[in-house]
């Protein structure tokens, strides 16, 4: 019974917008994190169609629940896994069963649909008609790719090869391929659940959508090296992280939240993760100069957000009271920009990827153009130049993410890099932006290889072509000579780790 408690708690207080539901769940301290988010979703997602069916059965009348719980048990009852709790609720929800699954039986028939999905309100129709491909990313601290495809296939799955484009990514059941731009990640159709399999239990795989993979594939920490993951639970970045080094160095993660790190704790055991050290602390406490993190040059940066990209959070908010939500999206904007500001200032720091799984500009390109202002000793880093979603104008470098675009949930990701040693102040802020930087798709990549790529692809290349100031979109030939040359210089400067 917990379980619907919580849900209905939650569902009530997202509905008096007191937070992201998202945010909601986490801070919840539920036992089990992903069952209580998947049940409030589906939850939401339904409501206007669970709302009719409670309403025309009388169901609040005759059982004197809450809507939000009577919302959570008829989902379970009618379109979930059926209900999992005893005892006074259920014998009082299963006297109403017959009823409540006739009427929606019958509002099936009125609209001549046979799938409960198909009664949703176009927009969500969409969303589920959109559903999302399932990732998996092979963990390389246990396993390789190659085993993990030969072991897949034993198990009746049929290998398609490596995807080459965007459209590849819609897959038939049992089928699966390798990703085009990371090549570590599988991609499975929607409805595969790995939570039950082997690989997954061993730590051999780790489920994560593709466009959370992107920060510490973008940061690429090499092994060895000191590394801070600030705002790390549950700790599918800092896996990630622990992979691409090989776990050989150190991955100093923290979060303010110690049920999430416990989590993590689990997570990263599970995942044969030995290079961390967490820490339950506040990341903006935590002092730059202390001597042990002297030799920190790579950081993660993945702070609360609204999760507004999240695919099952996605909804219509023009009913939403707009100045509350404007003072929400700029409080969490105010701390992403601290917590920025804060990772920056660390005396080695060379790179650092800030990433949220939000598509509020508010808390992506503004925070960003906000922090290369305050810190003129870095330059954005111009990433992944076939990627199909770049940042908002002007900070085209910067990468998003969408369901449309990238069939991945929402996400915005910017790396960081450090331009001059002493991080004097530039002449030039780094934010302006010239016509010619406005295609950096177009220029060939200029970086080396990944050290944990098998093969060189334009695709998993990072262009670290670095931001030219305002005047060098003028286009004299002298000038464009000029521009050449520093352009040269730079990237020179660039690529000097
Ligand atoms: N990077 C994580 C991952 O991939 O699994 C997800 C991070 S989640 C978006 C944001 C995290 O920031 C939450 O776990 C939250 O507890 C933590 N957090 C919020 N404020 C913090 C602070 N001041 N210091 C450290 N962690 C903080």
């Amino acid at each position: 019974m917990a379980l619907y408690m919580k849900a209905a708690e939650i569902l009530e207080k997202a509905e008096r917008k007191q937070a992201a539901l998202k945010t909601l769940v986490y801070d919840s301290k539920f036992a089990n994190i992903k069952q209580l988010f998947a049940l409030v979703c589906e939850t939401q997602k339904f409501s206007s169609i669970l709302e009719e069916i409670i309403e025309s059965t009388k169901l609040i009348k005759q059982t004197k629940l809450r809507m939000p719980l009577a919302k959570v048990l008829v989902y379970d009852l009618l379109m979930g896994q059926g209900l999992k709790c005893g005892g006074s609720w259920k014998a009082a929800i299963m006297k109403h069963r017959a009823r409540l699954q006739s009427v929606l039986a019958r509002m099936k028939v009125k609209q001549k649909v046979s799938k409960n999905e198909d009664l949703l309100p176009k927009n969500l129709k969409q969303l589920v008609a959109d559903q999302l491909p399932r990732y998996v990313r092979v963990n390389t601290v246990k396993t390789t790719v190659d085993d993990v495809v030969d072991y897949l296939k034993r198990d009746g799955l049929t290998y398609l090869g490596q995807a080459s484009r965007i459209d590849d990514l819609t897959l038939k059941e049992k089928e699966f391929l390798r990703d085009m731009h990371l090549q570590e990640l599988l991609v499975f159709s929607p409805k595969t659940d790995f939570h039950d399999h082997f690989l997954y239990k061993a730590g051999h795989i780790i489920l994560q959508d593709k466009a959370s993979c992107l920060p510490a594939y973008l940061l690429n920490p090499p092994p060895g090296s000191h590394v801070i993951d600030a705002c790390a639970a549950p700790g599918n970045k800092s896996s990630h992280l622990a992979a691409i080094m090989k776990n050989k160095g150190r991955l100093f993660a923290f979060d303010l939240d110690a049920k999430r790190l416990t989590t993590m704790s689990t997570l990263l055991l599970r995942a044969g993760v030995t290079c961390q050290q967490l820490a339950n602390q506040d990341f903006l406490k935590v002092d730059p100069e202390d001597p042990q993190y002297k030799d920190v040059e790579y950081m993660l940066l993945d702070p609360s957000c609204s999760g507004s990209g999240m695919v099952c959070l996605q909804r219509d908010d023009s009913s939403d009271n707009q100045e509350r939500v404007e003072a929400r999206l700029a409080s969490l904007a105010s701390f992403q920009l601290k917590c920025l500001n804060h990772g920056l200032s660390f005396p080695r720091l060379k790179r650092l990827v800030y990433s949220t799984c939000s598509i509020h500009r508010q808390e992506n390109e503004e925070v960003v153009a906000a922090c290369l202002k305050q810190n003129p000793g870095f330059r954005l880093v111009s990433l992944l130049p076939r990627w199909p979603e770049r940042g908002l104008e002007p900070l085209t470098q910067c990468l998003r993410a969408s369901t449309q675009k990238t069939r991945t949930q929402g996400f915005f990701v910017a790396l960081f890099e450090k331009h001059n040693n002493a991080g004097t102040k530039v002449e030039k802020p780094v934010v302006q932006k010239s016509s010619v930087e406005a295609a950096p798709h177009s220029q060939p990549s200029r970086c080396k290889k990944r050290p944990a790529d098998s093969e060189e692809t334009e695709t998993s290349e990072i262009d670290k072509t670095p931001i030219p100031a305002a005047d060098e979109a003028e286009s004299t030939p002298a000038k464009k000579k000029k521009r050449k040359r520093n352009k040269k210089k730079k990237t020179k400067e660039a690529t000097v780790e």
